[in-house]
């Protein structure tokens, strides 16, 4: 039996750190479906279109990965795509409590989807997406913590900003 796991998020934008737990992810499951998420209470920077489609053109070379976008409950969506892990990173002790609620809440309402945390690489734990945004609209480097695509599209927003 294929296993197929989900990696939900934001991806406001996509990280390295991010790119790291796909990766690795790939190479646990048969498929990983990255799902980024359309309904958040986090008002993105970057619109659902772009998060998509910056995603799916950086984990292009991972071949059993595909990127879509998903509204409503996750376990809804689990279920429609037949996959029965999800799959979510942890950074440091101040992720674990959500991560831990979230995985139990989604456990309650599905028990037969498993969250599976896979443990960020130490260069990445203090990397997060906003704090990407917040360097990028001060105008500094980011060029170590996103693909470069996401580079040019912090600059066409800047440009538009402007
Ligand atoms: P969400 O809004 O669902 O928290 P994010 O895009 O912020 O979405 O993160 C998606 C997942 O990736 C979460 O499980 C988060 O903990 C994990 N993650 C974020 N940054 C990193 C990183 N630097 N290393 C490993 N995992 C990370």
């Amino acid at each position: 039996m294929r296993v197929t796991a989900i990696y939900p998020g934001t991806f406001d934008p996509m990280t390295v750190g991010h790119m790291d737990v796909a990766k690795r992810a790939s190479s646990m499951f048969d498929d990983v479906i990255v799902a980024v998420a359309g309904s958040t209470s986090k008002n993105p920077f970057f619109s659902l279109d772009e998060r998509v489609s910056m995603a799916t053109e950086i984990l292009s070379d991972l071949d059993n990965v595909t990127v879509q976008s998903f509204d409503g409950l996750l376990v809804e969506y689990a279920a429609q795509a037949n996959s029965k892990v999800i799959v979510r990173g942890l950074r440091a002790i101040s992720d674990f409590e959500y991560e831990v609620q979230i995985a139990g809440v989604n456990r309650h309402l599905s028990p037969d989807i498993e969250t599976v945390f896979i443990a960020a690489s130490q260069q990445y734990t203090f990397l997060s997406s906003s704090i990407v945004r917040e360097i990028a609209k001060l105008h500094g480097d980011v060029t170590e913590f996103v693909h470069p695509l996401v580079i040019d599209a912090f600059a066409r927003h800047h440009k538009k900003d402007v």
